[in-house]
């Protein structure tokens, strides 16, 4: 691997010219980059990548939300090497099973809240959420009223980016392309309070933001609706945390109508707020949930869908085939690997560190170091997640022009500077490691200053 700062070197070039030629990148313009080149990165360890550069980077979102429990660990390198050589596939259709699927279901279940201990598998969050697209459709087609199949998610809600999980989100961006979208979805506003409550409280937002699915529902009849669904925090939608009354009311409503709650835990769960899920730290009881990420710390491609017993019985008592499922549903060397990840989790109380240790240290640093920067206008988080509006006038929350991208200005100083954090708007969000140590937090919060600094500079 070549280790010169300052040059190009031959790896950088070779692969840049590589992946120009052949490699379509997700949620990239393919074009504009070529020219330009992507960046390469060649190993990881703990709480860093490297580049083809040499450059060390201190990885803010441990990889893109996943890698929970840090780069370079061998007791998941070694699960997903036995389990290869003893049964590297095998498929969970046709009446069969093997011991990596059952015990990943069983693990998961040891986890999840409440009566949510009948697991799903799939291979993405897009894929588990598409599988709770069409399961709480079915479920309502087996209790005899099939008309009730709208679903009610939210504006600027990120559910994956297959055309389901589009459909589902509400993001304008992708809603544009590659439509019409799946029907019978509906949306309502999102818990942006620092974004879109004017001078509304805290308080009064969350009620009115929960009112809003109230009303959906009225306009569509109650019972035509099959399920609400939501990220317990929405994540890539810019790390935007609901006024603390918010989840308590949607459950209200979601049980006065008797409409179906799903909770779509692909960052939220393990352990990212301090909890194994979101729902347990917002106060949500879903009747079924969605969980990728975190699931096998990134390492292979694995996602379930936790499904409570009401469903999960009306499944099992009714005859017929639930004809759904992936190829690789239950996949034996990632099942392993999250098995694995689940206990290396449990062994290092992973959950309580961010919870009672690590958590409320980075979000007290984050504060503290950052607060008072005259680009910040509000920062949230909770546990290991947060993010950081950035505003031209902190006082009466003016923000910059649209042509002027104060986000991406920001990201690029970071990736110059050793810092991954990620731009969504102009909110920078955060989401590193779990096992992220007090003297990494310290670190991450000053380059996080320092590329403040040089973003400020650039647009003054
Ligand atoms: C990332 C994400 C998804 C999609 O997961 P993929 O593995 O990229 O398909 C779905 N829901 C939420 C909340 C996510 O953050």
């Amino acid at each position: 691997m070549a280790e010169d700062k300052n040059n190009s070197s031959p790896l950088t070039a070779d692969i840049q010219a590589v992946d120009a030629d052949h490699h379509m990148h997700p949620f990239t313009n393919t074009g504009a980059l070529n020219k330009k080149g992507a960046r390469v990165i060649t190993k990881a360890e703990g709480v860093y990548i490297w580049d083809s550069e040499g450059n060390k980077i201190l990885d803010g979102m441990a990889g893109l939300w996943c890698v929970n429990m840090g780069y370079g660990r061998k007791e998941l390198v070694e699960a997903a090497n036995e389990q290869m050589q003893v049964l590297p596939y095998y498929n969970t259709f046709f009446q069969t099973t093997h011991t990596p699927a059952a015990e990943l279901a069983k693990e998961i279940a040891s986890v999840t809240p409440g009566d949510l201990n009948h697991i799903f598998f799939a291979n993405s969050g897009s894929e588990a959420v598409d599988t709770i697209l069409r399961m709480v459709r079915q479920y309502w087609a087996i209790k005899g009223k099939p008309y009730r199949n709208i679903i009610i998610s939210r504006e600027n809600a990120y559910h994956g980016s297959t055309i389901g999980g589009t459909s589902l989100g509400g993001m304008s961006g992708m809603h544009k392309q590659g439509a019409p979208l799946v029907p019978n979805i509906e949306r309502i506003r999102q818990p942006y309070w620092y974004g879109e409550a004017g001078d509304m409280s805290e308080e009064e937002f969350g009620l009115a933001c929960a009112k809003a699915l109230e009303e959906k529902i009225l306009a569509v009849g109650p019972d035509n609706v099959a399920a609400f669904i939501g990220e317990p925090i929405q994540g890539a939608g810019g790390v935007i945390v609901p006024p603390a009354n918010y989840w308590a009311e949607i459950q209200k409503i979601c049980n006065k109508y008797d409409i179906l709650l799903a909770a779509d835990e692909v960052i939220c769960g393990f352990g990212r707020t301090g909890n194994w899920f979101g729902s347990e730290t917002l106060g949500i009881k879903p009747d079924i949930m969605s969980m990728a990420k975190g699931l096998s710390s990134g390492y292979l491609p694995i996602a379930a869908v936790a499904v409570g017993d009401r469903i999960a019985n009306a499944f099992i008592e009714h005859d017929e085939d639930f004809n759904h499922g992936f190829t690789y549903s239950g996949h034996p060397v990632a099942a392993a690997v999250a098995i694995a990840n689940i206990r290396l989790m449990k062994q290092e109380n992973i959950v309580s560190y961010v919870a009672e240790d690590i958590g409320p240290y980075f979000q007290q640093q984050l504060r503290e170091t950052l607060a008072d920067h005259p680009l910040v206008g509000h920062i949230e988080g909770t546990g290991l997640v947060a993010g950081i509006a950035l505003v031209k006038d902190k006082e009466n929350k003016e923000l910059f022009p649209d042509d002027l991208d104060i986000g991406l200005i920001c990201r690029d100083h970071c990736f110059e500077n050793g810092l991954i954090m990620r731009a969504v708007g102009i909110r920078m969000v955060l989401s590193p490691p779990l096992v992220i140590s007090r003297e990494e937090v310290d670190q991450l919060c000053a380059k996080a200053l320092t590329c403040f600094d040089l973003t400020l500079k650039s647009v003054s």
